[in-house]
Parts: C-alpha cells; structure tokens; sequence
C-alpha cells in the first residue's frame, strides 16, 4: 500500500439513524455517519406504515393527490351535464321536426 495516499479508515465508525436512533458500528473512512431510515425502522422490514418526511413532502403529495381528486370530480359532473344538455337538445329537436 502506497503511503500518504489513502484516507484514514476507521474500524468502528458508528452509524447513527435520524429516524428511530438505532446505532451500530461499521467500517468506514468516515467516523460518524447518519442515515435518515435504517432497516430497524423501515416499512420494508418493519411491514408497518410509517413515513419519515424530514421535508415535508408526504403532505405536499397528499394534497396535491386530493386536490387532483377534487379536480376529476369536477370535470366528472361537467361531462355528465354536458351529456344531459345534449340530450335535451337533440329531444328538442325531435319535437321541432314534428
Ligand atoms: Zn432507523
């Protein structure tokens, strides 16, 4: 191994988790590190549903599916009045043509 090349590695670096704080050690150039989900606390091992929304992004998702929601609801009634409409006018005209 060439000397003054490599970085220090540290044998016991501990790893920190924001999420649930679970530690535990490993190998590593760095000598903290700190995850935001660890497999203590992810849904993927846990099975449970939990979201770690450090950003606040979950609920801006939230909102905007429900907002969405809201929207195609809309578009839904106007359609179906638009269709009630046309069928008024074509009746309208049956009754004209008589
Ligand atoms: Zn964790």
């Amino acid at each position: 191994m060439k000397t003054g090349i490599h970085p220090t590695y540290y044998e016991d670096a501990v790893v920190t988790c924001r999420g649930c704080g679970y530690t535990f050690k490993t190998g590593s150039t760095k000598k903290e590190i700190f995850v935001e989900v660890c497999y203590k606390c992810h849904p993927f091992y846990t099975g449970e549903q939990k979201y770690i929304d450090t950003k606040g992004l979950v609920d801006k998702f939230k909102k905007r599916q429900e907002a969405a929601k809201k929207l195609q609801e809309k578009r839904k009634e106007k359609k179906k009045e638009k269709k009630q409409q046309e069928k008024a006018k074509s009746l309208k005209e049956l009754l004209q043509e008589l």
